[in-house]
């Protein structure tokens, strides 16, 4: 099998305090997720509903599930049992359904909004000024059942270092404007998800506090 504990370590290694890992397990197999969590790894990270559904009945209970991908409001109901943290929020329509479905299960699902801000023409993510819309419009505070931790997103899929950094400072200002604005008080609006295996060494330099690395640890995909 794959090293994945000793990519694990490799990886945990390079990272500074105060950045956790999310180890994005889509499309491996459980035992390379027990791997990692025979090293202590809790926090997992899947993009697939069915595909989570199926790891979180298998797997250890004490694992933390994020939600990393793109996430259909019709699938909101099956993970919302039992998800902690639903990472790429991109719409207000999302959100409210996130909600009701918490809510109907009597839990507080933790989120955070994705980011657009690569130059890919990506669907996905709101610009800043979506979500500077968003904040201001002001229903996200009715909204008891989900509780609005931080920004995620992505850097372009680019080979120029300094496009990826400026993308990414870009998103810790843009953090920086919306804590002052509407999270002060707020103290769980703290998480910046932003580095993959690709680009997590620059993402901590911008002030990353979540990495979502997948390959570095568990190798290619097969999909
Ligand atoms: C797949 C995925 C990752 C992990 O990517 P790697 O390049 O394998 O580290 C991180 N974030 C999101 C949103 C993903 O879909």
């Amino acid at each position: 099998m794959y090293d994945v504990k000793g990519n694990l370590h490799r990886v945990l290694d390079t990272l500074p305090e105060g950045v956790r890992l999310v180890a994005i397990s889509k499309y491996h197999p459980n035992e390379y997720i027990e791997a990692a969590y025979e090293e202590g790894q809790r926090v997992f990270g899947e993009s697939h509903e069915q595909e989570l559904k199926v790891k979180h009945e298998t797997l250890p209970k004490d694992i933390v599930w994020h939600f990393i991908g793109h996430l259909q409001t019709n699938k909101v109901k099956y993970i919302a049992p039992y998800i902690n943290m639903v990472e790429a929020v991109d719409s207000l329509k999302l959100l409210k359904e996130i909600d009701r479905q918490a809510a109907k299960c009597g839990r507080v699902i933790d989120v955070l909004l994705e980011l657009h801000i690569a130059e890919e023409a990506t669907k996905y993510g709101l610009t800043l000024d979506d979500c500077r819309q968003l904040l201001a419009d002001g229903e996200w505070r009715q909204l008891e059942h989900v509780r609005i931790c931080g920004l995620m997103m992505m850097a372009s899929l680019t080979d120029d270092r300094e496009q990826i950094r400026r993308e990414f400072t870009t998103a810790a200002d843009f953090f920086d404007e919306v804590k002052a604005k509407y999270f002060a008080d707020a103290p769980w609006f703290c998480e910046r998800s932003w580095g993959m295996s690709d680009d997590y060494t620059i993402a901590v330099e911008c002030r990353s506090t979540m990495v979502r690395i997948g390959t570095s640890i568990f190798g290619p995909r097969v999909y």
